[in-house]
């Protein structure tokens, strides 16, 4: 089985303010990552979570075919696919000295999609796959296995 290593973000909601898990994974590229799919329910804190087969990402509706697989398997039907839709890179005014530099300087932003509207949702808050779970989180990992970054 395939394994994958990654952790679990908060999200918040910038538009409607909800509160929801998402699980990313952490790979050295996007090639590691693009395949991996995660769905949630507003209100829960379960994921869903799989890869994408080789068919499935040729075909194009791959994400739709896991959704329906996913909603079919746990019998629910208000199950949502949470994306990334876009990383931000720090805005970094030019003729900054190298100290102000360092300072200004950081990690992209991520973006993410809304559990419930169709606004972006920012990280709050990120956490071990384990502690997650020691929080009463629920993944479930369905073909693949998770595991915290080595
Ligand atoms: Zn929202």
């Amino acid at each position: 089985m395939r394994s994958v290593e990654g952790t679990v973000l908060q999200l918040r909601c910038s538009k409607c303010h909800s509160s929801f898990p998402t699980f990313v994974p952490v790979g050295d590229t996007d090639y590691v990552t693009a395949d991996v799919v995660v769905a949630s329910s507003a209100g829960k804190k379960d994921l869903f979570v799989t890869c994408l087969s080789h068919e499935e990402i040729h075909g194009q509706v791959g994400e739709k075919v896991v959704l329906h697989r996913f909603s079919r398997d746990s019998h629910r039907d208000n199950l949502v696919l949470l994306r990334l839709l876009r990383a931000e890179n720090p805005q970094i005014p030019s003729g900054l000295s190298f100290q102000n530099f360092r300072r200004a300087y950081g990690p992209p932003k991520f973006f993410y999609s809304c559990i419930k509207c169709s606004g972006e949702s920012e990280v709050v808050d990120n956490m071990s796959i384990s502690a997650f779970r020691g929080n009463g989180g629920i993944i479930n990992a369905i073909g693949v296995e998770l595991r915290e970054p080595t």
